[in-house]
């Protein structure tokens, strides 16, 4: 007799008494919804009772391999229900952890350990320790595609102040500055690794009805984008492979919680940090036809900067100059030998990026000859490598993602608006150099209600990295197991 069959004797009734989900009268429903019961039962054993062990962050991980499904087709509402029982079971604790318990970046030490341990116990191979922190999770189930996910993990050096039951208590010592400071997941990376853990629980109960190798990539330090990087720098394609597609999600404080949110073109701006030296002839100050002042030079940079976004770019391409620094001089009356000017540079395309990072060198050198410096002081343009690429999706991905979120999720639920800002992210550098088919979307988190408050004059939203940032953690927790499995299914069914 198959495990599943003798499971499906006692604990049936129960669930059935207590959800829609198998008022189904297929008996390969029924055996898919065992098996997932055993998942179910498993867990509900081990963290006996879920109140008690709520915030402490004592839930066991167990083995679910046990619970491995049959041959299963379930319908679009099967997989929604089957996803809240498994929230309210296991992933509204894990995410309670999670927030209680933000680790900066580059320190997510046990943040890394819990989702290793969380993806060892359904079946993935894991390797830690990837570009520091980083881990790399991997299930191989027969032939097709290799599809990786990513979630980023790190929290951020805030004091919560949402008020929450909940909210973060936790300290860090910064590896910036070597305080101590309070930390909160002020961005929602809390969402983002438990929605992971949700999908891997899904993907591993379900290995028949999906058929090629899934990686799972939990990402330290996108806050300061350099986790990516990291990963990727120890060698993450030659020892895990080069995905075929790449996928990630952001939780949305801007977006209604439970909506998909996906765009053809670029949800997140590519950023670069420049630095100008400039080079000057100190003089005294009542002297200047003495010196060369890298003031009235660098005045005049960061005014023909201004050039750039609005005479180069069409105005139907969006870009960004900000000179956030300009430091020079010690004194009233002496001019300075040199001053420095610190740009952020923001772009939705390769094309535009190149525009401006070639404007600013031409600008910056070629103000310096007018200004008659010799060719050996001209000023000294530098582009940090800590720059990220723009986060592009491939379009032809988007819509067939679009379209199976529709079908199976609702077109209500699924919504396609351009972000005003010109915010960045890290994920980009997976995908490019060499370049991977990728979307990345993002899932609403905040209450309509709170949106409707706003309107009516009430508080405002809090947006991402305040204090006061505060996500629906179960809309959104669900909805991102949810687009995740449709968008994996959809890459990964078997034949
Ligand atoms: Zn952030
Ligand atoms: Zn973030």
């Amino acid at each position: 007799m198959r495990r599943s069959d003798r499971i499906i004797d006692v604990p049936l009734e129960w669930f059935d008494e207590r959800s829609n989900v198998l008022n189904q009268k297929e008996k390969q429903v029924r055996r898919f919804v065992t098996s997932w019961l055993v998942l179910g039962l498993g867990l509900s054993l081990s963290i006996g009772g879920a109140g008690s062990v709520r915030g402490q962050g004592t839930i066991t991980a167990v083995d679910a391999a046990e619970g491995v499904a049959e041959k299963t087709v379930e319908s679009a509402d099967q997989l929604e229900q089957l996803i809240a029982k498994d929230y309210d079971v296991y992933l509204a604790d894990l995410f309670d952890h999670f927030h209680r318990n933000p680790e900066l970046s580059l320190v997510e030490f046990r943040t890394a350990a819990r989702m290793a341990r969380e993806l060892r116990a359904v079946g993935f191979d894991v390797t830690e320790g990837v570009g520091g922190t980083g881990i790399v999770a991997m299930m191989k189930n027969g032939e097709g595609p290799l599809v990786m996910m990513r979630a980023d993990m790190d929290g951020l050096p805030v004091e919560e102040k949402s008020g929450l039951s909940n909210a973060s208590k936790a300290t860090q010592e910064s590896p910036i500055t070597g305080n101590v400071v309070p930390v909160m997941h002020a961005c929602g990376h809390d969402v983002h690794i438990t929605s992971m853990v949700g999908t891997a629980r899904y993907m591993s109960t379900h290995r028949d009805i999906w058929s090629g190798t899934l990686m799972l990539v939990v990402q330290p330090a996108e806050e300061r984008v350099i986790g990516a990087r990291a990963m990727k720098q120890d060698r993450l394609w030659q020892r895990f492979g080069l995905p075929d597609f790449a996928l990630a999600f952001h939780v949305s404080a801007r977006d209604e919680a439970g909506k998909i949110n996906v765009t053809d073109g670029s949800p997140y701006a590519g950023a670069d940090t420049v630095d100008i030296l400039i080079h000057g002839v100190g003089a005294h100050g009542a002297s200047p036809h003495r010196g060369k002042d890298p003031i009235v030079l660098g005045s005049q940079i960061v005014m023909a900067l201004q050039t750039l976004v609005s005479r180069e770019l069409s105005p139907r391409d969006p870009g960004v100059v900000t000179v956030g620094s300009f430091h020079s001089g010690t004194k009233h009356n002496i001019i300075s030998d040199e001053a420095r000017l610190q740009l952020t540079v923001r772009n939705t395309s390769l094309e535009t990026r190149k525009t401006l990072l070639d404007g600013i060198r031409r600008i910056a050198v070629n103000m310096g000859r007018v200004a008659g410096l010799p060719e050996d002081k001209l000023p000294e343009v530098t582009v940090s490598k800590e720059s990220v690429p723009p986060t592009i999706n491939t379009a032809s991905l988007a819509q067939k993602l679009r379209q199976a979120w529709i079908a199976e999720i609702g077109e209500a639920a699924v919504i396609d608006v351009l972000t005003k800002g010109m915010g960045a992210e890290d994920f980009p550098v997976f995908t490019s150099d060499p370049d991977i088919p990728a979307v990345y979307w993002s899932v609403g988190g905040t209450p309509k209600k709170d949106f409707e408050a706003e309107e009516a004059g009430g508080p405002l939203v809090p947006s991402h990295h305040s204090p006061l940032f505060k996500i629906e953690p179960e809309l959104s927790v669900k909805r991102g197991v949810h687009s995740t499995v449709v968008a994996l299914l959809t890459l990964m069914a078997a034949e």
